[in-house]
């Protein structure tokens, strides 16, 4: 992918106090102190840690519901924020097709597949900028955008802000890392998931395909990495 045709993901929010979260609740489950007394505990990094991965391995994922994490996101096509906002436990806000009109011709994302075919890219630059001058002619002759927009294709480019839990940052990452996603989504769950590692390294091993965290591929058609569940 081009740089320009590629996501812009940056993480604006998180918790500060991560670690100290998810310890405080992960323990307040086996101990008589108080959950303040043990936020207030001098417990090292690596008792808190040795805890923490205890816990997510049993399943036990809602001392990890208490982190949430936001992220702003744009250059992204309306294909991509489509698949993104079927994530029922993320909360999102994203630009408008209905209050923000395009003047000129709008911004578009080209699929690698057809950036690296001159012709076919020339063709599909062709075709974008023919949507486009439909577009002002509608909403020159008073179409409102809201409706000018239904020739807008799913290469339109969108900006979201997209702000979820821990446990539905791991299970994001671990579906749509696998090779099974789309290009474009996966691209942009990668780069989330490298905001958030930057930040709490601690992280990296959940934030991988499925396959990497259970050890085998349960998808029809595996790209053969890991072993198939239904072998
Ligand atoms: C490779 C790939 C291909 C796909 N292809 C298609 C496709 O062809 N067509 C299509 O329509 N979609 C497709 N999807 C989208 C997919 O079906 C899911 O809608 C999307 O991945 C959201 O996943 P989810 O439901 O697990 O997660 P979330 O909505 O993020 O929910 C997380 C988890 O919460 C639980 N949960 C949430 N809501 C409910 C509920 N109502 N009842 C019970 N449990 C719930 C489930 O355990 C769920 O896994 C595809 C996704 C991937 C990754």
């Amino acid at each position: 992918m081009e740089e320009n045709n590629k996501p812009v993901v940056h993480l604006i929010s998180k918790p500060e106090n991560m670690l100290k979260t998810i310890y405080t609740a992960c323990r307040t489950c086996y101990s008589a102190l108080s959950p303040y007394e043990i936020y207030n505990s001098t417990d090292d990094k690596e008792k808190m840690l040795s805890l923490i991965e205890r816990v997510i391995s049993s399943g036990h994922y809602s001392t990890i519901e208490h982190i949430q994490v936001t992220f702003a996101i744009s250059n992204v096509s309306r294909a991509c924020t489509h698949q993104l906002v079927r994530h029922r436990h993320m909360s999102f806000s994203q630009k408008s097709q209905r209050y923000v009109k395009e003047k000129g011709q709008f911004d578009y994302i080209i699929p690698p597949t057809i950036l690296k075919n001159k012709e076919l890219k020339d063709k599909f630059e062709n075709f974008m900028g023919e949507i486009s001058k439909l577009y002002s002619e509608f909403t020159e002759a008073g179409i409102p955008a809201e409706d000018a927009r239904s020739i807008l294709p799913n290469a339109a480019a969108s900006s979201i802000v997209a702000s979820l839990n821990l446990r539905e940052m791991i299970h994001l990452a671990n579906l749509r890392l696998c090779t099974r996603a789309q290009y474009e989504i996966r691209t942009m769950i990668k780069m989330m998931c490298d905001e958030l590692i930057k930040e709490e390294a601690w992280l990296k091993p959940y934030l991988v395909p499925k396959c990497e965290r259970f050890g085998y591929c349960d998808e029809d058609k595996s790209c053969g990495r890991m072993p198939q569940l239904k072998k």
